[in-house]
């Protein structure tokens, strides 16, 4: 018996497939040819702030025991699957598949892993790991996807990880609109919430666990462990008919994007980075609503905007003053015209607050009403009394903050598939062990 890696990404394209589909597909396959399944699917979801980012930059990959005998079969039927599911013929689709066989994922492929969902990764890097560990990968078009493919095989997510029961369409379906009863929707995030999460957009009363693309999903319910899934997609009541459903072991709601970086001058393009700093300029408004203000420290000093759909974010993000001190969370966007590197914030921890520290003028000794300036250092007058003085000196009052020190986080209809929402703190976990429940993979299969 040998065990099993297969990555595959970029299968789809805007206007139709999606990998997890396909890995759905190639699961049901193996199955019948007696492969044993050590792990769930597991989908992988790489750096949502690179250029070339497909629809949810998600990789996936099958972890499985099966006789060597079986291996080159395996091989071919994960290509044909591959091939005959993908949107081959879209200009940025390029579908990559990497086979990996050892009972252990090399540490370097690990490393890579994470380099991928946090940062740039270029495929030369790819293959020559591939080549060292002695891999097999096959690229289609421009072969961009073995990258993914490969990340999808090193990231065992053996920290915090979560789960996806993702039920998908019949293909008559494909590009109408999604009939999913909203009111179910609603009791199943009543009943299992917060073991599942980001179901409905608590603010706008808007479901969220149905998208809105051409691809072949109907839903996808995230939670913390493969029965509670389960369990909120009996309670969901589809109005269409559903084909089949896949639970994926994911990096859903972990942060795990995101990298803490000691210095603002070591943040730099398409990274996700989380940085600490000191307010250095008031936040502005800037038109369609974005909230911009700056943070420096002795490296160095960066933009961070809050846009408009983020809400509480950026509500916060208006109430910071000069010399507050912050952590900035969010994916690293390049110069663009007249804007510099940015910070687009996902969450924004507020660590220490400035007194907020207000100037009035002095009151008259005489009659105790309020006096007004005469100008800078000529001193002050009252009006009522006529009291002059070049003595008083501004009175200095501290004023009360209306922001709390605290996490901010984007509102859930605005979280990318990695964000951790404020539900999933407290609730991680560094699951080292797997355990498989029967039945997984499909209904009416
Ligand atoms: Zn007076």
């Amino acid at each position: 018996m040998l065990t099993m890696h297969v990555g595959i990404d970029d299968t789809d394209s805007p206007r139709k497939g999606c990998t997890t589909y396909v890995a759905t597909l190639l699961v049901e396959k193996l199955s019948q040819l007696g492969v044993s399944f050590i792990d769930y699917p597991n989908l992988v979801r790489l750096n949502p702030n690179v250029p070339w980012k497909t629809r949810g930059n998600g990789a996936l990959c099958l972890r499985f025991r099966c006789d060597e005998k079986l291996a080159n079969e395996i091989m071919e039927l994960t290509i044909d699957t591959v091939e005959k599911n993908s949107d081959m013929d879209c200009a940025g689709t390029d579908p990559g598949v990497v086979f990996f066989q050892g009972s252990q994922v090399p540490e370097e492929l690990t490393f890579f892993a994470r380099q991928t969902i946090q940062g740039l990764v270029k495929l030369q890097e790819a293959l020559k790991l591939i080549r060292a560990v002695k891999a097999e990968a096959l690229g289609f078009n421009s072969g961009r996807g073995i990258i993914g493919a490969l990340a999808a095989v090193g990231e065992t997510l053996s920290g915090d990880n979560t789960y996806e029961l993702i039920a998908y369409r019949v293909p008559e379906n494909y590009g109408t609109p999604r009939r999913v009863d909203a009111a179910s929707v609603e009791r199943m995030n009543q009943k299992t919430a917060p073991l599942t999460f980001n179901n409905i957009d608590t603010e706008k009363r808007r479901v969220l666990i149905t998208p809105h693309g051409p691809d072949p999903i109907l839903y996808g319910i995230r939670g913390e462990n493969p029965a509670i899934v389960k369990r909120a997609h009996r309670m969901v009541r589809a109005l269409e008919p559903i084909e089949r459903w896949t639970i994926f072991r994911t990096n859903h709601g972990t942060d795990a994007h995101l990298r803490w970086v000691d210095s603002i001058d070591a943040v730099f393009p398409y990274q996700s980075v989380i940085v600490s700093g000191t307010v250095t300029r008031e936040p502005q408004v800037i038109p369609r609503r974005h909230v911009v203000f700056s943070i420096v420290d002795k490296t160095g000093q960066i933009d961070c905007a809050a846009y408009e759909p983020t809400q509480d974010l950026r509500k916060a993000a208006q109430l910071l003053i000069v010399d507050d001190v912050v952590e900035a969370f969010g994916g690293v966007r390049p110069k663009s015209g007249k804007c510099p590197v940015t910070i687009n914030l996902e969450k924004l921890n507020v660590v220490k607050l400035a007194p907020k520290v207000v100037f009035h003028n002095p009151v008259c000794p005489l009659c105790g009403k309020r006096m007004e300036s005469m100008g800078a250092g000529q001193g002050f007058r009252c009006k009522h009394c006529g009291f002059r003085s070049s003595t008083l000196k501004k009175e200095t009052v501290e004023e009360k903050r209306l922001l709390k020190t605290g996490l901010y986080v984007t509102s859930p209809r605005s979280q990318r598939h990695l964000t951790k929402p404020f539900s999933r703190y407290g609730l991680e976990k560094s699951g080292k062990s797997v355990r498989m429940a029967s039945n997984w993979f499909w209904v009416n299969g």
